[in-house]
């Protein structure tokens, strides 16, 4: 999968040493991308991201400290989807009280009953339909963010499976 740094011969996946001139491979070369990782210092610029070499905080403590995040994080996107769908709601609720008040008018200025359902109809489409999409691409954010943390949880090396499964059981109570 990846040469041998000293003579090049091409060395599987697992292995430790080059079978072919004996080289022993170091951190750096089995680890290319944790080595990466500590170069560029952090993932995030929030504190509780970033867990240097020789850290201060115990486990438990980040562990702590990225339940609570990511608890904010779901109650943020579970209020986003819900604004979807308020919103969703009133372009419905529009809908039809334009739909009615567009029959209303144009029985009241006399025009015939087909025209007064289609003016109510065209009437409330060009209201309902862009608050409808709204309400759709806003609650589709929400939703967008919950897989994002459901993908960042899950693939947490620094919570545990018990810290997963407290952070899940309050993202689904919600
Ligand atoms: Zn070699």
């Amino acid at each position: 999968m990846k040469p041998c740094p000293k003579c090049q011969v091409e060395l599987d996946g697992y292995a430790l040493r080059c079978k072919s001139c004996g080289h022993e491979l170091t951190k750096a070369e089995l680890y290319p991308s944790a080595e990466l990782f500590h170069e560029k210092g952090t993932i995030s610029s929030a504190d509780s991201l970033s867990v240097p070499e020789k850290s201060t905080l115990d486990s438990s403590t980040i562990a702590r400290k990225l339940s609570g995040r990511y608890s904010d994080a779901y109650t943020e996107a579970h209020v986003v989807v819900s604004a979807g769908g308020i919103i969703k709601g009133i372009g419905g609720i529009l809908a039809v009280i334009i739909l009615i008040g567009g029959g209303e008018i144009g029985h009241k200025i006399g025009v015939g009953a087909g025209l007064s359902i289609g003016l109510g109809f065209a009437l409330s489409c060009i209201v309902s339909i862009p608050i409808y999409v709204l309400g759709i691409l806003v609650s589709s954010q929400g939703q967008t963010q919950l897989a994002v943390l459901d993908t960042a949880i899950n693939s947490s090396r620094l919570l545990q499976d018990d810290d997963v499964a407290k952070i899940l059981s309050k993202r689904f109570s919600l």
